[in-house]
């Protein structure tokens, strides 16, 4: 139990600074020393738990995890105050709290630091003009850019290449170059190496889980009557909420799960949630741990043994951390807030109420709904290639996918959500992320997977009774954009194959894609 009033030795505090659930970086220069005229607060409120139905595990993973970092400062000295959820004194907003906070402690100066999320961001701006004291502005010191660079980078340019920004942030971070800023091993990208399929007999070896019990956070949750989607087991609860455990995992992985994160990222598998996948993006959102700390790491693992972390297992791993995930909140920064209205397939259709439950006979989809509920979590490939190429190819509007990414994954801030959903995976944005739409039909899954054995449909029918969905809808997709896909140079080839089916073929297909549409409910 944190309580304020018992914290603190004084009545008064010269400033009150503000630190936000996803801001949990002990290594900020305002922990550096103790000051005794310096109130640090975190708050849990229903603005937060309540702008969309978020997974039970991802509220908890953030209570937890501030509750923890409170606690860590006051044992390092520092004054703090915490407002729980069901706090009598817990007005609901940041504003609010703050308000009732500056006057009972006779707070002259508010600060806070740079928050990731657009929503969050406004309602700072308005703090002075609420507050009627100063307010500063520090940065979060934990990206490896300044929200503006990334639009630096890309001034004058007609396109945002990834591939060029993580060049440069290889380069600026002197990550895996040599003394001439060339890359090790002569190339920038192993992409080609990887791809593969979990061999047949491969026994998987991962990371092991290890479990806390959070039976009273789950309970205070229940009492205060925040809605929230998905399962939580309270005795067994994996998510990592600390500093210390996030770096526990980090060195798990690098010894475990490293040497074949490369070759099997794209993998999917009835029998593994997460197989070589770090499962740090949570720690790394709410900035447990840095993204240079992760990347740094993970080189050395290479220089070390490079015969056992292989250059194309951990260049695959950096590019995420260092490329995608810095690239995403550049495209936030320069884009928002008109990005989240961006619909350029004008797609209106609702999210099948399965994405909810899971119940589906389209077993890829089954099973990466299934475990997004049961876990809070589904790895890039399920996330971008099963539930996000279904939203696609069945014309879902992006509102109502962002809303379903936004509030299952444990990861799911919107600077890091809405880029990977609406931009990446539905091609919302129309090529401002991707340079072609990530859509495929079944032969990507069973390809990638082993869901498409125990599936009711047929992987290699695309008409007639079990006939896989992805396959008339893929096309479909093609037949219905045609003038949008067009003119994009990587999309001629498969609107010439489709150009160049027979009529009859083509009429089957279209007729099966919109028999499926209109039955989605039941699929
Ligand atoms: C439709 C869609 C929605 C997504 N929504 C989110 C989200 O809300 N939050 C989120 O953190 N990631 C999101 N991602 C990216 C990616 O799926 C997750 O970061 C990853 O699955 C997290 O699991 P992990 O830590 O085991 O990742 P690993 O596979 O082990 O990768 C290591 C780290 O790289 C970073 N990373 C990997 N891919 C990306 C990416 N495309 N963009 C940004 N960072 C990346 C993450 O920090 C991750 O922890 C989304 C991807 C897609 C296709
Ligand atoms: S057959 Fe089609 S629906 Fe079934 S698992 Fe394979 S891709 Fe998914």
């Amino acid at each position: 139990m944190i309580d304020a009033e018992k914290t603190n030795m004084n009545n008064s505090f010269n400033s009150v600074k503000l630190i936000l659930g996803d801001q949990l970086n002990l290594n900020h220069p305002w922990f550096n020393s103790v000051n005794e005229n310096i109130l640090f607060v975190l708050m849990e409120v229903r603005s937060e738990t309540d702008y969309v139905k978020h997974h039970i595990q991802k509220v908890v993973a953030i209570f937890d995890a501030m509750r923890k970092f409170a606690v860590e400062l006051k044992e390092k000295g520092h004054h703090v105050h915490y407002l729980k959820i069901n706090d009598s004194e817990n007005k609901a907003t940041i504003t609010e709290n703050l308000k009732v906070i500056c006057t009972k402690f006779s707070a002259k100066e508010v600060h806070y630091q740079l928050p990731d999320e657009f929503r969050v961001d406004e309602e700072l701006k308005q703090l002075e003009g609420e507050i009627g004291i100063p307010v500063f502005i520090s940065d979060s010191y934990h990206f490896l850019t300044t929200r503006n660079e990334f639009g630096e980078f890309f001034k004058g340019k007609k396109t945002f290449l990834m591939e060029n920004f993580y060049r440069h942030m290889r380069v600026k971070h002197q990550v895996l170059v040599d003394s001439l800023n060339k890359p090790v091993g002569g190339r920038w990208n192993f992409d080609q190496e990887n791809r593969k399929k979990v061999p047949k007999n491969h026994v998987i070896h991962t990371v092991l889980l290890t479990s806390k019990n959070v039976s009273g956070i789950v309970e205070e949750i229940e009492q205060s009557g925040i809605k929230t989607i998905g399962k939580v087991e309270p005795s067994e609860f994996y998510w990592t909420t600390t500093r210390d455990q996030a770096l526990i995992l980090l060195e798990e992985f690098v010894s475990v799960s490293l040497p074949l994160f490369g070759t099997l990222q794209d993998a999917m598998t009835e029998n593994h949630w997460y197989l070589y996948h770090s499962r740090l993006s949570f720690a790394l959102n709410v900035k447990l741990i840095s993204p240079l700390e992760v990347i740094k790491r993970v080189e050395k693992a290479y220089f070390e043994n490079p015969d056992l972390c292989e250059l194309n297992q951990i260049e695959g791993f950096i590019r995420q951390i260092l490329g995608w995930r810095e690239y995403m909140r550049g495209i936030y920064w320069s884009q928002m807030p008109a990005y989240a209205e961006l619909n350029f397939f004008e797609n209106k259709r609702p999210l099948p109420s399965w994405f909810w439950t899971g119940n589906t006979k389209i077993n890829c989809l089954k099973h990466a709904i299934s475990q997004s509920l049961d876990y809070a979590y589904a790895h890039h490939i399920q996330r971008l290639m099963v539930t996000g190429n279904f939203a696609l190819l069945a014309g879902i509007h992006p509102d109502e996918v962002d809303k379903w990414y936004l509030g299952i994954y444990i990861d799911a801030f919107e600077w890091v959500e809405i880029t990977n959903t609406r931009g990446m995976s539905q091609f919302a944005d129309g090529g401002i992320v991707g340079t072609k739409p990530y859509v495929s039909s079944a032969a990507y899954i069973h390809k990638m997977s082993d869901y498409c054995r125990n599936c009711y449909y047929s992987y290699d029918k695309k008409v007639g009774e079990k006939a896989c969905p992805f396959n008339s809808l893929y096309w479909n997709f093609f037949d219905q954009h045609a003038e949008k896909l067009r003119s994009n140079p990587r999309l001629g080839m498969m609107l010439n194959v489709w150009n160049k089916m027979t009529n009859d073929d083509r009429t089957a297909i279209l007729l099966q894609a919109s028999s499926y549409l209109e039955q989605i409910e039941t699929l």
